[in-house]
């Protein structure tokens, strides 16, 4: 059975101190108000990494994860982060392939692909990002657009493994625009890249991958988006800054 995931991408945001403040409150929230069996994942900056995963230990089905890595396991790569310094400190999931990192940072398939397996090879669960452009869409090549983006970063993995990555299939288009895809919209994706799975890996398989919708998700859409047979929860960017909002986000399935 494939897990239900909320996952909050804090991106360049808060202080330490308001990041903490955030964490807590978001524990404290669930805590009170989760009984479902969704699982929650705070995606901090670097700096507030290894507290925010301290305080997130002390709830049930909250995790911490961050927002990317380097695909090398140490060495000289000033600046960079990797797989083992992220371990060492508790974390279990690392946002994959954002949108933004591959407009701002040039990052490829093909470098997202060698990110996928290092994070992998130390059992840190990776949320890989995919979704188009506007203009792809409007030129009704968005479908492939995104099966391309999987197979060329995803599709080398065996069936074992490929079930431990989570989905996030995010338009570019809705990112942080306050323009939701509509369920309708949402649901054809997501079952256009679970079938999508299933040619390479089977029905079965492909079954047990968590596919996220991101872009836009709030309190009041994300209840119809859940409801989509093939949305499995969500990679939420605005709304997770404020805990009451991700918590109501959560409390939508
Ligand atoms: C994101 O950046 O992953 C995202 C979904 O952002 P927002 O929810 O703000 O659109």
């Amino acid at each position: 059975m494939r897990k239900k995931i909320v996952a909050g991408n804090w991106k360049m945001n808060k202080t330490y101190a308001e990041g903490l403040a955030l964490a807590e409150e978001v524990g404290k929230l669930a805590k009170e108000e989760l009984n479902s069996d969704v699982q929650l994942v705070v995606c901090t900056p670097f700096i507030h990494l290894a507290d925010t995963a301290k305080i997130v230990a002390d709830f049930k089905n909250i995790a911490c994860g961050a927002q990317n890595c380097h695909m090398k396991a140490s060495g000289a790569y000033t600046g960079e982060t990797s797989v083992d310094m992220l371990k060492s400190i508790g974390v279990e999931y690392v946002i994959l392939g954002h949108s933004e990192r591959r407009e701002y940072f040039a990052e490829t398939n093909q470098q997202l692909k060698e990110k996928v397996d290092i994070a992998l090879s130390r059992s840190i669960v990776p949320i890989f990002c995919c979704g188009e452009t506007l203009a792809q869409r409007e030129a009704n090549i968005h479908l492939g657009f995104v099966t391309e983006q999987l197979t060329e970063s995803l599709f080398h993995l065996d069936a074992d493994t490929i079930k431990k990555v989570v989905i996030a299939y995010e338009p570019i288009w809705a990112i942080g625009t306050g323009v939701t895809a509509t369920s309708a919209q949402a649901q054809e994706m997501h079952l256009i890249i679970r079938k999508h799975f299933a040619s390479k890996y089977g029905q079965e398989v492909a079954d047990d991958i968590s596919i996220l919708y991101g872009g836009s998700a709030k309190p009041s859409n994300a209840k119809e988006l859940f409801a989509c047979p093939d949305v499995d929860g969500g990679l939420i960017g605005g709304a997770s800054l404020v805990a009451r909002d991700f918590i109501d986000i959560a409390k939508s399935f």
